[in-house]
């Protein structure tokens, strides 16, 4: 379970729009993947003071947020490095009066260690920029909003839909930057393969429902056109604000298998990529900060870092690395083939027999599937349920599992041989009734024979 720890594979995409009413951009987005850190900043306050707050914010994030030299950061560090941040904004409004009182949302996500030192995902919020999980399917606002209208709709008296119109859902209760210290939220969640994270200024949320954020991110696998795509809607809808998304992957055993066959015939750079995944930090192109294009990069997490590691890479790369990555590609492939067909050998290789709605039939597979595998129907039968003796529904309803076609077949042969002799012994029985009650009339007629038999 914990393996994922030092196995966590990440995918990212950022995308920022200044809208359709803005004249400037405040927000801003600042991803740094070599040190496992994204933010999303929305600025406000005065002509300027909006971008210089979100700029400022990130500025002071990349600088204090780090990790210590064995490649460990916590969550209070990403806490820590947000207060920091406050000041910093703070003490910038209060060195120039035509900047006095700007401040700043923050949403971060941070690749940290928890108490038993595992990796997981801190994040943190001042304000109501958000981050989204959507992890199975299922999709959540993983952060509370500082403002007004979510207040009101915590203490129940305005409902979410409202909130969503509410005049008033500008207001924050926390920002970062105007007062020289701010209470930070932060939460630790444990990062699954396939889960989306997602960070967002509320130009996303104002335009777009949560319903159309989830069917983008379920879509659009991605990151990039989801980032994409995502900040278009909300253009689209209105863009009455700047919009910005950040989408982070946690990518899947088999995106990462094919991460490493990229890197078996990519460049240099690919290969770089893939030494992360052989144990060392993967230093992208320097820090992405607000690029205005969307970037990608595929990053590998970092192990407990070696000193060493970097001057060891160095001299003996080329040979090893293909070496490597080659004997791990075919590792990886031979393991989830092997897996892959183990399963589907297992999930095909029986029969059982079952119901096909009220029809009782044989179905090859195994009962209920077998992961992505469902039983499949074989053949179809004359009997129907309610023919059944009841003691055999239960099994067949859960399913009674052969070794072979020829076994299901016997099963059925042998169960429409004992339907026959009930239908043929019910059948007997229902004459019986018959008889006792034709017989019956006579009697009675014997009965009511008897009052007038000294008649005659
Ligand atoms: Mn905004």
């Amino acid at each position: 379970m914990t393996a994922m720890a030092s196995e966590v594979v990440l995918r990212w995409s950022g995308a920022t729009d200044v809208g359709r009413v803005r004249s400037n951009n405040q927000d801003r987005y600042l991803a740094k993947p070599d040190e496992g850190l994204w933010v999303v900043a929305d600025g406000m306050g005065g002509h300027q003071g909006g971008e210089i707050a979100s700029l400022t914010a990130c500025d002071a994030l990349s600088e204090h947020f780090h990790r210590d030299p064995q490649g460990h950061a916590t969550a209070d560090g990403l806490v820590d490095a947000i207060e920091t941040a406050n000041r910093a904004v703070h003490d910038k409004g209060n060195d120039d009066p035509d900047l006095t009182g700007m401040g700043t949302t923050v949403v971060a996500l941070a690749v940290v260690d928890d108490d038993s030192g595992d990796e997981v995902f801190a994040i943190a919020n001042v304000g109501d920029s958000r981050a989204y999980r959507l992890a199975d399917g299922v999709f959540e606002q993983l952060t509370e909003d500082h403002s007004l209208v979510a207040d009101m709709v915590r203490e129940g008296s305005l409902s979410p839909e409202d909130a969503v119109t509410h005049p008033q859902r500008n207001i924050l209760t926390r920002v970062l930057g105007v007062y020289d210290e701010v209470p930070v939220d932060v939460i630790t969640v444990i990062p699954h393969p396939g889960d989306r994270f997602v960070l967002c200024s509320d130009g996303l949320f104002n335009e777009v429902p949560d319903e159309g954020i989830a069917s983008v991110l379920r879509r659009l696998a991605d990151p990039v056109e989801a980032a994409d795509e995502l900040v278009r809607r909300a253009v689209q809808s209105g863009g009455r604000d700047n919009v910005t998304v950040v989408v982070v992957d946690v990518l899947e055993d088999g995106e990462r298998a094919e991460l490493a066959s990229t890197a078996l015939e990519g460049d240099d750079r690919d290969t770089a990529s893939m030494a992360a995944y052989g144990g060392r930090a993967y230093a992208p192109d320097v820090l992405e900060e607000q690029s205005g294009a969307t970037s990608r990069i595929r990053r590998a997490r970092h192990r407990r870092r070696n000193p060493d590691d970097d001057a060891q890479h160095s001299t003996s790369r080329p040979r090893r690395f293909t070496w490597r990555v080659a004997l791990f590609c075919l590792l990886v492939v031979a393991l989830v083939g092997g897996v892959f067909a183990t399963i589907q050998w297992y999930a095909q290789s029986a029969y059982f027999v079952g119901f096909d709605g009220n029809e009782v039939a044989i179905f090859r597979g195994r009962p209920g599937g077998v992961g992505w595998i469902d039983p499949e129907l074989e053949r179809t039968t004359d009997l129907s349920r309610r023919q059944l003796p009841d003691d055999v529904i239960p099994a067949l309803r859960s399913g009674k599992e052969e070794g072979s076609l020829d076994d299901a077949q016997a099963y059925v042969d042998n169960l429409q041989a004992r339907v026959d002799e009930l239908e043929a012994a019910a059948e007997s029985t229902t004459s019986t009734t018959v008889t006792t009650s034709t017989t019956a009339p006579p009697r009675t007629t014997t009965t009511q024979a008897r009052p007038t038999s000294p008649a005659p």
